[in-house]
Order: C-alpha cells, then sequence, then structure tokens
C-alpha cells in the first residue's frame, strides 16, 4: 500500500481504524485508516454500498464513529451532494450565497462573492437565472460554485457527476482539474468511475465490499491541470487497469 507522498502540507483529515456500525447493527466502515493533506485529492472508489458516503459524512462532523479514531484538520469545508440541491424559488446567486448568509457580511458582499464563484464554475450571465431553466451539469456547477462560497480548505465531493452524461461528465472533469490547480484546495471525491477517479486524483483509495475497509491506495502521477487527452495515454490506462484489479478483488 502507498502512503501519502512526502513533502506535501498538514493532514485536513485523519482516520485511524476508524469504523462506523449503524444503530440497527449495519457495519458500514471497518478499520479505515486514511490521511489527506493539503494539496492532495483522493477519490475513494469501491463496490456499491461500501461506505464511501458514510466516510464523508464522517470527515464532514455529520456521522459519528463508533470505533477508532477521527481527526478534522480543516477549518472550512465544503461539500456537494449527489443531487444539486438547490432551492428553486431562488436564483443562481441567491443559491450560491446561501452558506454566507450567516456570516457577517452585507448582502453586497455576500453577492459578490457569489458572483465570483458562479464566474468561476463557467456561469457569469446565469446569476439571475432560476434553477429549472438550467441543465444538469449547469446546476451541479451552481452547487460547486454555492461550495466554494465557503472557500474550504478540505473539499468533500459525493459522487457529484455521477447522473451526467459521459460528455457533460467530462468536462466538468477537466474543470475540477483546473479549480484544484488554482484554488489547491485538498479533496475527496466518491465516485463508480475509475476513468474518472484517475483523472481527477493525485490518489485512488480502493474500499472493499461493506463494511467498507482500505484494500489499495494507488498514488497519480500526473500535474495540473490535466489535458483531456491525458484519458488515453498508456500511463493513464495502466494505473485504470491497476485499480480494476483491486476492485475486483475487493468484491467479497
Ligand atoms: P456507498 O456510498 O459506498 O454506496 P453508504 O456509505 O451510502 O455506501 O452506505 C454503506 C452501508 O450502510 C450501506 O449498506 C447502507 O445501506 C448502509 N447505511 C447507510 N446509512 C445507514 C443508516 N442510517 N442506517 C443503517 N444502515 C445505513
Amino acid at each position: 500500500m502507498q502512503q501519502a507522498r512526502p513533502g506535501l502540507g498538514s493532514e485536513l483529515i485523519g482516520f485511524e481504524q476508524a469504523g462506523v456500525v449503524f444503530p440497527d447493527g449495519t457495519p458500514a466502515l471497518e478499520q479505515v485508516d486514511l490521511t489527506v493533506r493539503a494539496g492532495e485529492f483522493v477519490s475513494l472508489v469501491g463496490p456499491s454500498g461500501c461506505g464511501k458516503s458514510t466516510l464523508l459524512r464522517v470527515a464532514a462532523g455529520l456521522q459519528d464513529i463508533t470505533g477508532g479514531y477521527v481527526q478534522r484538520g480543516a477549518a472550512r469545508l465544503g461539500y456537494v451532494f449527489q443531487e444539486p440541491t438547490l432551492l428553486p424559488w431562488r436564483t443562481v446567486r441567491e443559491n450560491v450565497a446561501l452558506p454566507v448568509e450567516s456570516a457577517k457580511l452585507g448582502k453586497r458582499a455576500r453577492y459578490q462573492r457569489a458572483d465570483a464563484a458562479i464566474a468561476t464554475v463557467g456561469l457569469a450571465g446565469f446569476a439571475d437565472h432560476l434553477p429549472h431553466t438550467l441543465s444538469g451539469g449547469m446546476k451541479m456547477r451552481v452547487s460547486i460554485a454555492r461550495a466554494l462560497t465557503c472557500e474550504p480548505e478540505l473539499f468533500l465531493f459525493d459522487e457529484p457527476f455521477g447522473a451526467l452524461d459521459e460528455i457533460t461528465r467530462e468536462h466538468l472533469n477537466d474543470e475540477t482539474t483546473r479549480l484544484f490547480a488554482e484554488r489547491r484546495f485538498a479533496g475527496m471525491f466518491v465516485t463508480h468511475s475509475i476513468a474518472e477517479a484517475v483523472f481527477l486524483s493525485t490518489r485512488v483509495v480502493v474500499l472493499s465490499g461493506r463494511p467498507g475497509r482500505v484494500v489499495g491506495d494507488i498514488a497519480v502521477p500526473f500535474d495540473y491541470p490535466r489535458a483531456p487527452s491525458l484519458r488515453f495515454s498508456a500511463e493513464f490506462n495502466a494505473i485504470a487497469a491497476e485499480l480494476s484489479e483491486l476492485l475486483r478483488g475487493g468484491h467479497r
């Protein structure tokens, strides 16, 4: 198993022998050892129901562990869910400004911050639109912009592009690597797609079937931002093949 690359920044989340058993007795995670440091983008892959979302929820402090330890080092979190979860009666700008509404900022400052995030995700010009007028990919961009307004140190993504068509998904993957190159938040990204995991990440962590344990931790050495053509390189496909092998072994 490969460890995090040396020379990276501080630990933003650390799990040590962490486990989760739900109150009904369902064991979701078992003895998970995993650390994510500043400058890392770590994808989590594993069979359906192996505890990936649960691990993100633990990282966010939304779910308690029932065994082991978790160390949370990030002051600011971003969380993007599988669904865009936008308020339908609010405009794009009003949705994106939501997380900073409780901050001691005037409306003008809040909207400035929202507009900057909206521009970052390529939606300048759509700030006054209502969610129902946007495509699925655009709604997901709004959801990412909303998380960006918190200026996250640790950005948690729970399979955000899984419901999108392949072209839109690849486009958003390209943009996510650009965003990561610019902002250098640490990322934890849940996905079912091996190609998406390799394309986005500095490391890919493979979980076994439920209860999820870490059965592989593979470094991905390519620089950011990543060119779309990377997906067709021999080195990319060798890493994808290795992950695929680990995933097959992880089923039980
Ligand atoms: P994944 O994201 O890998 O698909 P989840 O983390 O969503 O998996 O769920 C892990 C397992 O825990 C699944 O079998 C799921 O059915 C179960 N589970 C999730 N939440 C609860 C809960 N609140 N109570 C009981 N079981 C749960």
